[in-house]
């Protein structure tokens, strides 16, 4: 028995004691499991934290370890990419969430399939470069998702576009030889989904047990988060706030139905509302309506309006769905940012009045232009981290070994 286990008299010191001998019982262990994850190429023990290279492509130089893990300098990695419908980004991903954006493409006047096929072709890329370090794709995309397939695309010619198939299919052979990970999975995930999932686990929505995640681009859609879980629906497409009768409008949608909160509350709504056209990149001219509030009378009765109907419609989902906290991600945290007093005005005016009193705060987010990529690659992670997933790259590292 250790001198001081003697002094242990009350239950808080009995307590601590046995805290600490499970303590350094879990060192020993986790030192144990450490060294056979470093010896599998999944993490590393690094120099010194200040070593770590904020660019994942390139190889960190090794020192003497010091018992911080880290990512695998070949560890594995997840491509992820953002699809816009007029842009799209290519990042990489590793274990820790360390990224680096490696590719940015504007649409030309070409098709949205072209721009698909730009995709592929930078992927492939990617993929040859990483080699078997990748361990999954990962693609947040603009339209609700029934099994890996567009099924409302913020794109006409997007429209029932099996974004798995099309992938799969150019990523796992980019110049016809087999790649070295064979069947690398494509997971396709909404946009504004993907962004929830990444800030509860991330971002500004972490610890939160149930949070409500709202992203604005040219439509509106977001995620309720139940213990940092989405909540999918039976076909994994809920979350479609931006298609509900939340602002009182009545003129007819895209989707098909009519008064849609999106026509309001959206890029089109801000455009529509500074009497501009829809051409163009919308994001881009939305964010130049809110920057020039300030000083030009139309743009500032735009920003009041939409700021006006975004905050009822946060009202009326609060009252739906009772969450902790909201989420603000896209143009949603722009314009709370440009006009906080107008957006929580509507907002507490469209809470039910026992809510009033305790409102869930509007968090504007974190992670910003990078929400939809961390969460297509968390998708990937999620999918390579079961028993599964890390056979495979087991077999992976013992082919380059
Ligand atoms: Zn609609």
């Amino acid at each position: 028995m250790r001198k001081d286990e003697g002094a242990a008299t009350t239950s808080a010191e009995l307590r601590a004691h046995n805290l600490a001998r499970l303590l350094r019982a879990a060192r020993g262990t986790a030192t144990v499991l450490v060294r056979e994850l470093a010896g599998r190429e999944l993490i590393e023990e690094l120099s010194s934290p200040a070593g770590a290279r904020a660019d994942v492509t390139v190889p960190r130089g090794r020192g003497r370890p010091t018992g911080v893990p880290s990512a695998h300098s070949r560890g594995p990695v997840a491509l992820a990419i953002d699809l816009r419908d007029d842009s799209f980004t290519l990042a990489a991903f590793e274990l820790t969430g360390r990224s680096a954006v490696l590719d940015r493409h504007e649409r030309e006047a070409g098709s949205g399939t072209g721009m698909l096929a730009d995709v592929a072709a930078r992927l492939a890329i990617r993929r040859r470069e990483f080699g078997d370090r990748v361990v999954g794709i990962g693609i947040a995309v603009p339209s609700p998702v029934r099994g890996g397939t567009m099924v409302q695309p913020t794109l006409p010619d997007w429209q029932g576009i099996d974004v798995t198939g099309l992938l799969t299919a150019t990523a796992t052979s980019p110049d016809g030889a087999t790649a070295a990970t064979g069947g690398c999975p494509v997971l396709v995930g909404n946009d504004a989904t993907l962004a929830g999932l990444a800030e509860a686990r991330r971002g500004v929505l972490r610890g939160y047990s149930v949070a409500l995640h709202l992203h604005v681009a040219t439509g509106i859609g977001g995620v309720l988060l139940a213990a940092g879980q989405p909540v999918a629906g039976a076909h994994g497409s809920a979350g479609e706030f931006g298609h509900m009768p939340l602002a009182g409008g009545h003129e007819p949608c895209r989707c098909g139905s009519t008064g849609c909160w999106e026509l309001d509350a959206g890029a089109r709504g801000l455009l529509r509302a500074a009497g501009l056209g829809e051409q163009g990149d919308r994001m881009l001219a939305a964010t130049e309506v809110i920057a020039a509030a300030a000083t030009d009378p139309g743009c500032g009765q735009a920003l009041a309006k939409v700021a006006g109907a975004l905050g009822r419609g946060i009202g009326a989902l609060v009252n739906a769905q009772d969450p902790d906290v909201v989420g603000l991600s896209g143009l949603a945290a722009e314009v709370y940012q440009a006009s906080p007093d107008a957006v929580q005005t509507a907002y507490l005016a469209g809470l039910m009045r026992f809510r009033r009193d305790a409102p869930p705060a509007l968090l504007p987010s974190t992670l910003g232009d990078l929400g939809a990529l961390t969460g297509a690659s968390e998708l990937v992670f999620d999918a390579f981290l079961t028993p599964r997933g890390l056979a495979a790259w087991r077999v992976a590292a013992q082919k380059t070994a």
